[in-house]
């Protein structure tokens, strides 16, 4: 069976969201090409509108529904950014938007959710729970359920960073990608090796609860645990009837690099230090990989830095050389 996403879908929605979301740069790193004896680059979706690349594939989404179920509204349960995302994108579209969150969504994602004017509900004390309480909602209500990962129009919208990005760097043989749900590298992947069949694509996910990783190794989705990590946005399972992504991911992805807390707060100082860019845990986690010594790269490397929104109180810690412990973390 072929994919659910192929490179001509991703090509497909650049064009659907030009103009909805910004063309972000892919900026030489001068210091972390030193370290890795290659040409290091980092595609900077910190700077993306939201915070994140989460707008991509909301904007995809929403903009391939049909004109009908505008009046019906969105729903999605989140662990911060994809919520944010698809709430920007549903006021964009004019349709109401409801985000279902667990209390381990941190404060700073909250308040940006609401401030874009989406109806919250905080749900439960694990993204399972608030999944399944999005699905009662959208039962309940007649909401049309957009999903944060497991969804081709998500794939293919995440997947146009690197459209963009072999745009402005075209000799690109590596790309490390930030790995939760799956739903960025498998769009990724499915953009990047449609271009360069023999590129490599590297995952990178935290230690504490990687829920995909776990499942490759399994051979099927299984659930793990999700515990409170500085890479919040990474948390959450990838769902035991997954439809797309465990698939995409055993497929396309040739390496899944797992890394502790200290290593992914080292990417995070790393990134601020060396390029003034704030960025949170699961977006620094490939600089963190890198600067680990975990990296096997060989030739041109763009690192995908995913995202930006980090608590600022949180920011400060970590910049300092405290790691939150007494958080639970
Ligand atoms: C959602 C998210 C990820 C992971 O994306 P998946 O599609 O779930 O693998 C990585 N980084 C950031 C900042 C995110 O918001």
């Amino acid at each position: 069976m072929p994919l659910p996403v192929q490179l001509d879908d991703v090509e497909k929605a650049r064009c659907t969201i030009a103009g909805l979301v910004i063309k972000t740069p892919a900026v030489r790193s001068g210091s972390l090409s030193l370290a890795a004896g290659v040409p290091v680059f980092l595609k900077l979706e910190n700077r993306q509108t939201t915070g994140s690349f989460k707008l991509r594939g909301a904007s995809n989404a929403i903009s391939s529904l049909a004109r009908e179920a505008h009046a019906r509204g969105v729903i999605t349960a989140s662990t911060g950014n994809h919520g944010r995302a698809l709430a920007h994108a549903a006021h964009h579209a004019g349709m109401p938007c409801t985000v279902c969150l667990s209390d381990l969504v941190p404060a700073n994602k909250v308040h940006a959710i609401q401030a874009a004017g989406a109806v919250l509900h905080i749900a439960g004390h694990s993204q399972d729970e608030a999944q399944a309480e999005a699905e009662r909602l959208a039962r309940d209500q007649g909401l049309i359920v957009i999903p944060p990962f497991d969804h081709p129009d998500i794939i293919a919208g995440q997947g146009t960073l690197v459209l963009e990005m072999l745009d402005d760097v075209p000799d690109i043989e590596t790309i490390v990608v930030p790995l939760s749900g799956g739903g960025l590298v498998s769009g990724a992947a499915a953009a990047f090796k449609g271009r360069k069949p023999n590129g490599r694509v590297i995952g990178v996910s935290m230690r504490r609860g990687a829920a995909m990783a776990a499942s490759l190794d399994a051979g099927k989705p299984v659930e793990v645990r999700e515990l409170p990590t500085i890479a919040d946005s990474l948390g959450g399972g990838i769902n035991l009837n997954n439809s797309n992504t465990f698939r995409m991911v055993r497929a396309l992805v040739d390496e899944v690099i797992l890394l502790d807390e200290a290593e992914i707060a080292a990417g995070i100082r790393h990134i601020h230090e060396a390029d003034g860019e704030t960025v949170e845990g699961a977006g620094a986690i490939g600089i963190a990989a890198l600067l680990a010594g975990k990296l096997n790269v060989s030739g041109s490397t763009a690192i995908v830095v995913s995202g930006g929104n980090i608590d600022t109180a949180l920011h400060r810690q970590i910049l300092l050389g405290n790691l939150p412990l007494q958080a639970g973390y």
